[in-house]
Formats: structure tokens, sequence, C-alpha cells
């Protein structure tokens, strides 16, 4: 029976590798961090992790994850309210809710589960979603799980988005959907205009703060501290892989009733199994190293400015960064290519990036700065940056 079916794929994957978007995957054989190693042994230096602030291989969240299972046990084997919830999970939840402001919190296996069972056990066909053109797939995808009708606005445009709001007036009701940084640009989400929109068309508002919590605000809070506009987002979704220790899980907070309604009908919630008791550890102990010091956020904000400002010195065209993402701007897709493999010869792990993952013409290559970087991991990728760009032409 394969045969047929068989054909089609090696025809189809044959046709993804020509087009040149054939995915392969780096094999690492040391922890997450500035510096891996790789199976081979070689060394590189890592500027394409969302190990935003260094923590995928502290030791705290290293002994937290150790120690929970003497006393916790390795799995759950349950769903959270069959019989998969532990204190843990609780304490867990209540440390991300503290850590946003927000009233409750509820656990994901991850934000892409968060994200896929938010809408749908909300809203209805009488209903409207207001979504940012950039948001991430996991958002489209859990839209596209709900009834409710969809209206799409030109990234981070509150012309547009004002429009859409308007049209959707006579929904019963409407929420404005983002992400609270875009990760192609690492431009931020404008919150103080978005929730200014959402009160004078009486909307709801959701941040999706995977790319944004840890970095961005004053002290990493997120677009809620960075707009000041604490008691004005309605929901808040998240990822305890990126800036929050890297492992796995994701989680949903917000208002009250919001998150009970969630605990009843999300389907990612009631139909996947509980997330382990190490992640639920090191989880907590994440946000008790966040409240205990802004160290990592200094250092990590120190890094980004740092290393954009000697990009910029350089002669390289930085789109400005909100975030720790910071865009090199190429233009040209095959140079973005050429560009990003060069610097990997160079030790230098940067992301190549164009159509259709960022708009026609906008080809860059995407450097993501972490609190794990030192000084001299950033000369070397600028001084990596400036040698390939001088060979390829880039700088004049
Ligand atoms: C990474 C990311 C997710 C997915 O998070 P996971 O926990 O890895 O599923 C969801 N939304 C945004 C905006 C992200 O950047």
């Amino acid at each position: 029976m394969y045969g047929k079916f068989q054909q089609h794929l090696q025809e189809e994957l044959k046709a993804i590798e020509l087009a040149g978007l054939y995915k392969k995957e780096r094999n690492i054989s040391s922890p997450q961090s500035a510096e891996i190693t790789l199976q081979d042994g070689s060394k590189a230096l890592n500027f394409c992790a969302n190990n935003y602030l260094g923590l995928a291989d502290n030791p705290r969240l290293i002994q937290a994850a150790r120690t929970i299972m003497e006393s916790r046990g390795y799995g759950m084997s349950s769903v959270r309210f069959i019989c998969g919830t532990q204190d843990i999970h609780k304490e867990l939840e209540a440390a991300v809710a503290r850590y946003f402001h927000m009233e409750d919190a509820i656990l994901y296996a991850a934000c892409f589960d968060a994200n896929g069972g938010v809408f749908e056990p909300l809203f209805t066909a009488e209903d409207a979603i207001i979504s940012d053109s950039l948001n991430h797939a996991s958002i489209i995808d859990g839209v596209r799980l709900c009834k409710a009708q969809r209206f799409r606005y030109a990234n981070a445009d509150m012309e547009d988005l004002e429009a859409k709001l308007k049209e959707a007036q006579s929904c019963r009701f409407r929420i404005i959907v983002t992400d609270g940084v875009f990760s192609m640009d690492g431009n931020v989400a404008p919150m103080d205009k978005i929730c200014e929109l959402a009160s004078k068309y009486d909307a709801l508002v959701m941040v999706d703060e995977s790319h944004s919590a840890g970095v961005v605000g004053k002290t990493g809070r997120g677009v809620q501290q960075q707009y000041d506009c604490y008691g004005r987002v309605d929901i808040i979704t998240g990822t305890l892989g990126k800036a929050f220790g890297g492992a796995v899980g994701g989680f949903t907070t917000g208002r009250k009733e919001i998150i009970d309604m969630l605990r009843q009908r999300s389907r990612p919630y009631l139909f996947s199994n509980s997330i382990p008791p190490m992640i639920a550890a090191a989880g907590i102990e994440t946000f008790k190293i966040l409240e205990e010091s802004d160290a990592l956020h200094t250092k990590l904000m120190e890094n980004v400015n740092y290393f954009r400002d000697r990009m910029i010195e350089a002669g390289f065209d930085i789109k400005p960064t909100q975030s720790a993402i910071c865009a090199v701007m190429l233009y040209d897709a095959p140079l973005s290519q050429v560009f990003a493999s060069k610097m990997a010869q160079e030790g230098i792990f940067v992301t190549g990036f164009y159509y259709p993952v960022v708009p026609q013409g906008q080809a860059r290559i995407r450097v993501q700065l972490s609190a794990a970087h030192e000084k001299e991991h950033l000369d070397k990728a600028i001084a990596a940056f400036i040698k390939v760009g001088n060979e390829l032409g880039v700088l004049k």
C-alpha cells in the first residue's frame, strides 16, 4: 500500500531540497550554552538559541530537577485533572501568575499547546479574534480551532488594527492577539496603543510573551512592564522553553475566570499529560532566581547594547532591536545563506532567513544574544561578521 505514497513523499522531499528549504539538524554533544560542542568534537559559539537568560545549563535548575525526582518521582502518568497534579504544579502556577502580576495560571506541555487551547474554550462564532499578521504559528493554529470570526492586521500597524476593530464592532466579544516580541525583527508590540484601542473599542487583549518574557521591560518582566500596562492585559501565554530555563512547558496566565474556564474546557490541558516533576521544580527555581536578582537580565541587556553598537560601528545595517534578537540585514536570499555558512566555518552559529519566513527582499542574519555570552564571545562573533562581511562585499 505504501508504494505510491512513498513515491509521492520522495518527490515532495526532493522538491524541498531543490528549493534549498530542507532543514538539517546540528548534532550537539554538550549542554546548551554560549559555547557548544558538536558531535564531531568541534566547538562553536552559539548565537541562535532562545537561551536569553543563559539558564539552560544553570546548576541551580539542574540540582532542583535532580532533587525533586527523589521525592516526587519521574513522571505523572496522568493528565492534570484525573491524577496528575502535585503540590509543585500548583506552586509553579502561582509563581508564573506572581511574575506577571496576574490572578492565576495554568500549565501546558508547551506554549504551542497553550495557544492551541486558549481560543476554542472562550470564544464562539459570535465573537471576533483580531490577530497580528506576524503572530506565531501556534496562535494561527489555535485561532483555526475556534469558530470565532477572524481578522488580521498588518504587523504592529495601529491604523489597520483600528480599522479591524471597527469592522468587528457588531460581534459579541472581541479579542486583540499579539506576540510580545516578533521573532524576525525583534520589534516589540506597541502595547500602550493596543491597550488604548482595546478600551476605545471594547476588546480584550492577549499577548504571547514567549520571546519577550525575561527580556523586555526594565527588569525583563515582559511587555506589561515595558509599557506599564498592568491591569489592561487579560491573557498572557508563554513558554518555559526560552528565557525561563529552555526545557519544555508552557503556560497561560490571566484573569481568574478565564483560567478557571481553561481548566474546564481547554483540550490540550484536558487530554495531554501533566508536565513531569523535574520541569515543575526547575520552573519554580527559575522564578526564584529571577525574583532574587535582576543580574541576568542586566547582563543580557549589556550584551545586546554592546553587540548592536559594535555592529553599527562596523557598518552593518541593523534593525532597531528592542529585544535580544538582532537582525543583520543583507536583503539578498542566497547571500544570507552563504553568509551564515561562512560564519559557521568561523565557529559562529547564526541563522540566515529569507522569503517566505521574512518578506521578499528582506533576507537577513538573525543573531540571538544571551546572558550566557561573555565579552570575548561577542568580540569573536563581531570579528567574524566583519571578516565575512568584507569577503562577501557586504561591508564597503
Ligand atoms: C517559541 C514560541 C512558541 C512555542 O513555544 P513552545 O513552548 O516551544 O511550544 C509559541 N509562541 C511564540 C511566540 C514562540 O516564540
